[in-house]
């Protein structure tokens, strides 16, 4: 069975564990920094729209979200989507992650190549991930009715392979733009003055624990895809 097989937990491990520390780094930061003010004074939506404003990007809309963390940019409606609690308080965290979501919308305008390959690749993903879904239940009804070793199961598993790769690309995608939001945020929050020089480090902090989530993300994602491959491999 793929669900009970030690070797899976030996896959799976890595990314768990990142994933968990990550998670817990963010938490931590986040809410320690949420209850620091930011000596600007600056809401996370006003700071944001500094940013935009700045890069004349005055048609780049900022609205509020419920939820926690829940902010985003969205690149078909150039519009920054900010959670209540950073879009309306003035906290070093909300000032963070707001300018971090400006970043995104930096990137759209200057047309930085990570971020356009992202945006091609969301239909693709989102398609290759449901149909992996999909085959992974399958195979493992092969597996049920012991068929597991036949013709049909080594297609299904090269077949889940394939949709799986897309998946972790998408991932591995994900990463330099994520960091290069952090970096142009952070640029731009010390050059217009919106952050302090003594500031600096707790915004690092904020940001580099959002960026851990996605690595660990990434590395569950390639060691899922390793231990796929390496059953397929051994059905040969
Ligand atoms: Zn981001």
């Amino acid at each position: 069975m793929m669900f009970f097989d030690p070797l899976w937990l030996l896959f799976a491990i890595p990314g768990l564990l990142l994933g968990f520390y990550a998670q817990f780094k963010l938490t931590s930061a986040y809410g320690r920094y949420m209850r620091v003010p930011v000596e600007s004074g600056l809401s996370g939506a006003q700071a944001a729209r500094q940013i935009l404003d700045h890069a004349g990007l005055n048609d780049v809309a900022i609205a509020e979200v419920p939820g926690r963390l829940t902010d985003h940019y969205d690149p078909r409606k150039r519009a920054l989507f900010l959670s209540s609690e950073n879009f309306r308080q003035p906290s070093v965290a909300a000032v963070g992650v707001a300018a971090h979501e400006a970043g995104h919308a930096l990137q759209h305008q200057a047309a930085y190549a990570p971020l356009n390959l992202r945006m091609m690749m969301v239909p693709v993903t989102q398609f290759a991930s449901t149909a992996y879904s999909l085959i992974f239940m399958f195979g493992i009804m092969l597996m049920w009715v012991g068929h597991s070793s036949g013709a049909l199961f080594q297609h299904i598993i090269w077949l889940a392979i394939g949709l799986f790769a897309v998946v972790t690309a998408f991932q591995i995608i994900t990463l330099p733009v994520e960091f290069d939001a952090s970096r142009r945020a952070k640029e731009q929050l010390f050059r217009l003055g919106i952050v302090h020089s003594d500031e600096q480090g707790a915004i690092s902090q904020v940001l580099n624990a959002a960026a851990l989530t996605y690595v660990a993300s990434m590395i569950s994602s390639v060691m899922q895809l390793l231990y796929l491959i390496s059953i397929g491999r051994n059905r040969r």
